[in-house]
Formats: C-alpha cells, structure tokens, sequence
C-alpha cells in the first residue's frame, strides 16, 4: 500500500504590510517569511507524517533545492519530482495587512507545466492497493486519475481551487471527492443529483467534516477539536492527507475522520502551511 500525490509545489513568500500597496505604491514590507506550501506539497507532507509510504509526483524549476530537503525531512519520497529548466517553481505571492485583510498573486510555474509523457514512469508504479491525491493545481490530473482508476487504486480528488470544468473532467476516474463546505455548495449548485463517487469527504472548517458513503448511504460525521485558531492555510490539505493515510493503512472511516480532524485542528493553531503540519506522534498524543 503507497499513497501518490500528483500535486502542486509552491514556495510561499509571506509579507508583512502596514497596509496593502495602492496601485503604483512602493512600500518596505515588516516583515518577511518564506515557506513551503501548495495543496500537493502539503498533502504529501500530511500523508508521509501520518505513517504512510507517500511519492509526491509534481514539477519544480531547476533551482530551490530545500524544496526537494523539506519534502523529503517530512518522509516523503521525492524521486518522481521533476526539474524542469526554463520553469519557475510555482509560488506565492502572500501580502497580509496585519488585520484582516490579504492579497495573493500564484504563479502556477512549473506545476501547470506537466505533461503526459512526463508521468509514464510513476503512473506505470501505481498497484491495485495504492491510493493516488490529486488537487487542482497541476496539470494532467484526467490522465493520472484514469492510470490509477484502470489498476483499480483508490483516487481522491480535492476540488481545489474549484472549478467546475476540472471536475467534470477528472470525476468519472475518482472514488472519493474532498470538498470544504463552500466548495460543495457551488458543485451540489452546478451537479445536482447523483455523483458517480463512492464517498464524498466535505469540511466545515470548526463545524468539523463529514464523510457520505454512497455506496451505502451511510453519513459519518466528526466534530471538530476546540482549539484557538491562529492560522488557517492548509487546513483541509491535513486533513485529507491524514485521511487517506488512515484510509490506505485500514482504518476505517470514523477512525480515519477523527485522526484527520485532529491533525487538522493542532495545524490551525501553528503558523505556515506545509512546515506547521503535525507528527503522528503529536497528533496521537492530542486526541487521546
Ligand atoms: P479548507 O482549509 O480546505 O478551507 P476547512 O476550513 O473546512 O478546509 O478545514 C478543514 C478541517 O480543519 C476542518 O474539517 C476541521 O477539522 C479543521 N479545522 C479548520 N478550522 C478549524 C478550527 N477553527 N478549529 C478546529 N479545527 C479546524
């Protein structure tokens, strides 16, 4: 049992502002972070933490190799991460006001630079036990979640960013949808009626998450842990990595949703995005 992650690759570049440039503004910024981040990464960082054997297959520029470091001190396998010459690693561009407000500029870069004939070598690895993620950040997600669907692996689709052309696309080759709570509204909007998925995995932020088995009509529902937020981004990617590492070792799923939602609920109370990701160890000692 693996778990892969076709799945984007940001560096996270976090400015602190006094207030957000007005066109044609020059401002010093307070301060300056940088970070490692996007949906992929994230969620890969999730899985390998929660035990499970994880190859992140993704691109990135030729330079920035604590990237790869990172991943890799986080326990995933980075052998299928491509370097593509020419391409910048995908990144963002995060201005924070110091109160409540933000401006964010992504440049997909290398991550929308993936191409079919790149994949042949990991989406030939996939076996029948194993479990491929996939998030809306890169580009061939039809063609993985179709190799992965032919062996008979499980495919877990977030829809994120939303977009309802991707999905469409990309759901008759998927076993479980992850959504947050605003993002199954707008797919429960534009596809009423039945889904062709065996699970739907929905988040409500500190309202919990629940997990709608169709084939069965089963609804498992999970409260969230009462903590004191400090930072929210990557929320849902833990928990869906989480899940699916407590899915492809064999919990079953009031187990899977309570492990997720507690690495989940201890991210939201560390700042950053896939170096805030708790241990198992960590996650463990919190929930029980
Ligand atoms: P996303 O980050 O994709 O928008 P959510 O906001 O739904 O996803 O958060 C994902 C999960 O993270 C929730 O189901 C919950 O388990 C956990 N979580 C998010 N916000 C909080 C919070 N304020 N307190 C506790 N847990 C939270």
């Amino acid at each position: 049992m693996a778990i892969w992650n076709l799945g984007s690759i940001n560096i996270d570049h976090v400015y602190r502002l006094d207030h957000l440039p007005r066109p044609g503004e020059t401002l010093a910024a307070r301060s300056y972070v940088q970070g490692l981040g996007g949906k992929g990464a994230n969620q890969s960082i999730a899985a390998a933490q929660a035990g499970a054997i994880t190859h992140h297959i993704g691109a990135m520029g030729a330079t920035d190799d604590w990237v790869v470091e990172r991943l890799k001190n986080a326990g995933v396998c980075t052998a299928d991460i491509l370097r593509l010459p020419g391409q910048a690693t995908g990144h963002a561009i995060i201005l924070l006001d110091g109160k409540a407000e933000n401006a964010i500029v992504i440049h997909p870069g290398a991550n929308r630079a993936i191409a079919p004939s790149m994949l042949a070598k990991p989406l030939s690895a996939i076996k029948a036990q194993d479990t491929l993620l996939l998030q809306n950040e890169t580009g061939c997600q039809v063609e993985a979640a179709k190799a992965a669907r032919q062996v008979g692996a499980r495919v877990i689709y977030s829809a994120a960013p939303f977009d309802i052309d991707a999905v469409r696309a990309v759901l008759p080759y998927v076993s479980i949808l992850a959504m947050n709570a605003g993002e199954a509204e707008e797919l429960f909007a534009a596809m009423p009626g039945d889904l062709p998925v065996m699970g739907l995995l929905i988040t409500r932020g500190a309202e919990g998450a629940e997990y709608r088995d169709l084939t069965t009509g089963t609804v498992h529902r999970q409260e969230a842990f009462p903590v004191t937020p400090l930072d929210t981004t990557g929320a849902g990617d833990t928990f869906a990595g989480y899940f699916a590492a407590a899915l492809d070792r064999g919990d079953p799923v009031p187990a899977a949703l309570r492990l997720a939602a507690g690495a989940a609920a201890l991210k939201v109370t560390r700042a950053g995005a896939g170096d805030a990701i708790p241990s198992l160890e960590e996650v463990i000692g919190f929930i029980s």
